[in-house]
């Protein structure tokens, strides 16, 4: 218990004695940092000043498409267009009507949710590389609008836009401007860092490692990608409204594809899973490229645009190198400094708190993890069976065909509540195929399913889920770099209501505290409370099969489908395993189980269903199975003593 109640007091027990000293140094840092970015316009040169600027517009940007691509794996190259709309917007609202910027931005954000809403619609459905082709495609049609419309000025533009103005304060000079776009940058920051570290985040997180695990933890992905092309579009159209306003003239150029090339350049470049990676590459990308442009002419002894053949080079070779970019260099700096800090002063030395998972470990409710740590208060399921016989779940002459191959033909079987029923039969027998019908990740081609006296063949992955039907994957399917706690939390995602806006501004705090409660109840359940702010890839392989019997759990499940949890695991932990299935049956919960240890599933299972060639051969009791001559012609040379 000891071991137990270290690992889940976190934000208390860990931090320790250290955290004095490691918020001490961090604090000196941020200091220090705040002093440099407020003093910033005094110093810096006005050369610098404007490129300060205009990084700081760029990084928003970027920030957006930090979301999309680094973090949800959606790719776009026309975030510039979104800019192009913010710039335009305001600039025809102020410049042809006379209205103020303030009614502009409202206009901006309106226009963007609007525009990228309907862009979305059509193209956030497209898979694979028709994503990026369709952002390609309106990013090219907005340049043009911009560039061919009279009213828009064609290609010379609007100018005479006149400065954001606000209490008599007018955002004209380089210097005034500096602090908005930089508060604006810092806020969309917390923002999106917030977003990120909720229910909603996690769920965005989870788009990257594929729909088809995120739907089954009752995630609407659809719903997801809507959230970050949103929000993206909304950070560009925002950055293009300070741009037209700084500017004070707009033309369709900074707005080409060519600039939302480079764009997508800077998320990726600067650490493209990271928050602060966007403000990162946007700095290393504005600078070296006005770098690149003074120096290469004069090297080269021509003009031309060199800097940006030398600049796809570099790019490519760091990304060859250092595929996730920029920012997990700076991090490494960034501790290294904080570590020196740290040393410099005698009375801290600290556990090594500051891993990818430190984004939680902070957010962790405090006060957590002792031996009388309260249970969640999320909503339970009633645990009410319907009249349907007493059965959890029931197949009935379910089919299932791959181009010619018949994976499952004419399967029918019935799960009881409290139950341990073992799925057997040799490799290809179609077990798995049938995990997927009957979760709603394939479609069958004939027969039924119900689950709680409910017909749920023809439903989604994701309805099936709510109703309390939850599963594992035979391939294990966890995010790896999400935290172990994380992980586990997202399959409690659909007890959780707070949506992202109240996310985004951290209103959701007692709800999260709830969730990451659920989860670490859960992950003591199965016996990894020791390992909860591990990075998930970081387990063996046995561990991350049991992690993923906990990610179901935490959706406080009425039925349980496993596919081989116990591959991998050592004597000891299948032991460990079996009895946590028996306790699991001893909460009611009817368990659905694949498994090719004889051993194993002879001494757990109440009920044995035999698969071969994607029909079932044989089912009953494990005594009765094991004298079955059809299953001991199936396991030939198998001993299923
Ligand atoms: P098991 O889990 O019992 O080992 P599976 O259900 O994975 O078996 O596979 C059953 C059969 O269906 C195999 O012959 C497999 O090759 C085939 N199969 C499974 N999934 C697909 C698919 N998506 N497309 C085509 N064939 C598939
Ligand atoms: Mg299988």
């Amino acid at each position: 218990m000891g071991e137990q109640s270290e690992s889940l007091t976190p934000a208390k027990g860990k931090a320790g004695a250290g955290s004095l000293s490691l918020s001490w140094s961090k604090t000196v840092v941020v200091i220090v940092l705040l002093l440099i970015w407020v003093f910033a316009p005094w110093v810096l040169p006005a050369y610098y000043l404007t490129m300060a600027n205009h990084i700081g517009m760029v990084a928003l940007v970027a920030l957006g498409l930090v979301l999309m691509t680094g973090v949800a794996g959606l790719t776009s190259f026309g975030q510039a267009a979104f800019v192009g709309l913010g710039a335009y917007v305001s600039a025809v609202l102020s410049t042809k009507f006379g209205l103020s910027p303030w009614f502009g931005l409202l206009a901006v954000i309106f226009m963007t949710l609007a525009l990228a809403f309907a862009l979305g619609a059509i193209t956030l459905r497209l898979s694979g590389h028709y994503l990026p082709l369709g952002t390609i495609a309106w990013g090219l049609s907005l340049y043009f609008i911009f560039g061919n419309m009279e009213f828009l000025g064609g290609h010379t533009g609007l100018s005479s836009i006149p400065p954001i103005e606000i209490f008599g304060i007018s955002f004209k000079s380089a210097s005034s401007i500096y602090y908005l776009i930089w508060i604006v940058l810092f806020v969309a920051m917390l923002l999106t860092d917030n977003l990120l570290h909720s229910r909603e985040g996690r769920a965005i997180r989870a788009l990257k490692g594929g729909v088809v695990v995120a739907e089954s933890m009752g995630v609407n992905t659809a719903r997801s990608k809507m959230i970050v092309f949103l929000l993206a579009a909304v950070y560009a159209g925002i950055s293009g409204w300070i741009y037209a306003h700084y500017q004070r003239f707009v033309n369709p150029s900074p707005f080409s594809l060519h600039i939302g090339i480079e764009y997508l350049f800077m998320a990726v470049l600067g650490g493209a899973a990271q928050v602060w990676g966007a403000l990162l590459g946007a700095g290393v990308v504005t600078l070296l490229k006005e770098w690149l442009q003074d120096l290469l002419p004069r090297l080269m002894g021509a003009s031309g645009n060199f800097e940006s053949i030398v600049f796809g080079l570099f790019l490519v070779l760091l990304l060859q190198h250092s595929p996730k970019g920029l920012w997990p260099h700076a991090e490494r700096l960034y501790r290294r400094i904080i570590a020196a800090s740290r040393s410099a002063s005698p009375e801290s030395r600290s556990s090594g708190l500051d891993t990818r998972a430190a984004g939680v470990i902070t957010r962790f409710p405090a006060g957590l993890g002792h031996s009388n740590w309260p249970v969640s208060t999320l909503p339970k399921r009633a645990h009410q069976l319907s009249a349907d016989a007493g059965y959890l779940l029931r197949a009935q002459g379910v089919e299932k065909r791959f181009g010619g191959l018949i994976a499952n033909q004419a399967i029918s079987l019935e799960l009881r509540q409290a139950e341990i029923l073992a799925l057997i039969g040799p490799n290809g027998a179609g077990k798995s195929t049938l995990f997927d019908l009957l979760t709603g990740v394939q479609t069958l081609d004939a027969g039924e399913i119900f689950f709680c006296g409910q017909a749920i063949h023809g439903q989604t992955a994701r309805h099936i889920a709510k109703l309390g039907l939850c599963r594992s994957f035979q391939h294990v399917r966890l995010l790896p770099e999400m935290s172990v706690l994380e992980n586990i939390a997202l399959g409690a995602h659909l007890r959780g209501t707070q949506g992202p806006l109240r996310a985004a501004l951290h209103l959701e705090r007692l709800e999260e505290r709830e969730l990451m409660r659920e989860a670490a109840e859960q992950a003591r359940r199965v016996g990894l409370a020791d390992v909860l702010h591990l990075p998930a890839g970081s387990l063996a392989l046995g561990q991350q099969r049991t992690l993923e019997i906990a990610r179901a759990l935490a959706a406080d499940p009425l039925a349980l489908l496993l596919d081989e949890p116990a591959a991998g695991l050592r004597f000891g932990e299948k032991q460990q395993l079996a009895d946590l299935l028996r306790a699991l049956r001893a909460d009611g919960i009817g368990v659905l189980l694949v498994e090719h240890d004889m051993a194993f599933v002879m001494g757990l299972a109440d009920r044995v269903v035999v698969m071969e060639h994607g029909v079932v051969i044989a089912q009953g009791e494990p005594a009765k199975i094991q004298q079955d001559p059809r299953v001991i012609e199936a396991y030939l040379g198998v001993d299923l003593e």
